[in-house]
């Protein structure tokens, strides 16, 4: 007898409820904000990936009010056929300018841009070598290409060289790293990655999800950070989702790439472009975020000044240098309880366990935004020093 729907349900969720993993999401009932009301209650709110509070703000709300007024609700059709509207054009121009690059694309999430870019741009006979912590969507967006796929030790340069020497290719041979990993909040070595990929005559393809808005002179990128924005051999790709605020993907890099994507890349081709409100709110942020160093500032003060306090209190954060911040507590469950009795303090930081992260480093990720206060930032760490000292994570 075939498997029925009930049963391959719950099965499945049993499975996960045995492991201790079965997610059941907090709901926000108010905006996203350093401080907002989730499940009912006030909460300092150390869980999103807003970081430069940009998710509420009137700036960009008044720019997506102005363009859904104008242009209307939706896009009405995929790029491709009736839906490049004069302000998707605007936008690609205005981030390849604050991008450096020679052309700039924008698709509707960071992770159909992974699925597009190396959808497209890998073949057959290719050679792919991957950071072994890069994101899922990279994982996914791989497994759509023929090309030989080989995966490096984390932030490893000599790993990366081993695994070129040894699979030599006449295709094109592409460096996939995260710039800023998601979970550990570590940057990866791109001066040491790129000088690697060159020597084998490899593209490297960044994926700065965590990086964009957040590294770099007014948050142009770790590629920016690294002074190589202008290299022809190092793609950016990476999302309007996080530190601009938003929703959305971008690739960014060699002049021709927008040109080749538009005629191939299948979330271009065949599903809607991103709505008007949308883009209006993200060329806001684009303009907020280069008139006003402050958020900035206010992101790398809170991100320096959390991250010491957590250190001095005794708890492991891995050696992040972002504001990415984890919290090391072992198992699944330890994380899901420490996240569990911070929330009954006031505290909204989400456990997370495999296969987010691997087993036995489940962790809470907090993520430090421009637009906590001092005051927000001490009521965290006062609970962290009560949480952590009942469940014998420090002493
Ligand atoms: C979050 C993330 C994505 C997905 O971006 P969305 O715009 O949310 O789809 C892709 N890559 C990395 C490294 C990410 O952290």
């Amino acid at each position: 007898m075939p498997t029925s729907l009930s049963a391959r349900l719950s099965a499945e969720l049993a499975g996960l409820r045995e492991s201790g993993l079965l997610i059941h999401p907090r709901v926000l009932d108010a905006a996203n904000r350093a401080r907002t009301r989730v499940d009912g209650r006030e909460v300092v709110n150390l869980a999103s990936n807003n970081y430069l509070g940009f998710a509420d703000h009137p700036v960009l709300k008044a720019k997506a009010a102005a363009y859904l007024e104008e242009w209307g609700a939706g896009a009405g059709a995929v790029r491709t056929i009736a839906g490049t509207l004069r302000i998707h054009e605007d936008f690609e121009e205005q981030l390849a300018e604050f991008k450096h690059t020679g052309s700039a694309l924008v698709l509707q999430s960071g992770f159909t841009t992974n699925q597009g870019v190396l959808g497209t741009l890998l073949k057959e006979g290719d050679l792919v070598v991957s950071d072994e912590l890069n994101h899922a969507s990279i994982i996914d967006g791989l497994r759509l290409t023929k090309a030989t796929k080989k995966v490096y030790r984390h932030a490893d340069p000599d790993d990366l060289e081993r695994l070129l020497r040894e699979n030599d290719t006449d295709g094109l041979k592409l460096v996939v790293t995260d710039g800023v990993f998601s979970m550990d909040g570590d940057v990866a070595p791109l001066d040491r990655l790129v000088e690697v990929a060159r020597r084998y005559g490899a593209v490297t393809y960044v994926d700065d999800a965590h990086g964009s808005g957040v590294l770099g002179e007014a948050g142009r990128g770790t590629v920016h950070h690294f002074g190589m924005a202008e290299a022809e051999d190092v793609l950016q790709v990476g999302t309007l989702s996080k530190a601009w605020g938003v929703v959305g993907g971008y690739a960014a890099g060699h002049a021709d790439l927008k040109q080749l994507m538009l005629n191939r890349a299948r979330p271009y081709l065949f599903s809607t472009a991103q709505p008007p409100a949308v883009v209006g709110a993200l060329s806001a942020a684009l303009e907020l975020v280069q008139s006003d160093p402050s958020f900035m500032e206010r992101l790398w003060d809170n991100t320096r000044f959390f991250k010491s306090e957590l250190a001095r209190l005794g708890f492991d954060t891995m050696g992040s240098e972002t504001p990415i911040t984890p919290v090391i507590f072992g198992e699944a469950e330890a994380a899901f309880e420490a996240s569990r009795r911070l929330f009954a303090e006031g505290i909204f930081a989400v456990g997370l366990g495999f296969p987010t992260v691997p087993r036995g480093k489940a962790r809470i990720r907090n993520i430090v935004t421009a637009e906590h206060t001092r005051d927000d930032l001490e009521q965290a760490l006062a609970a962290y020093a009560r949480v952590g000292r009942a469940l014998g994570t420090i002493s």
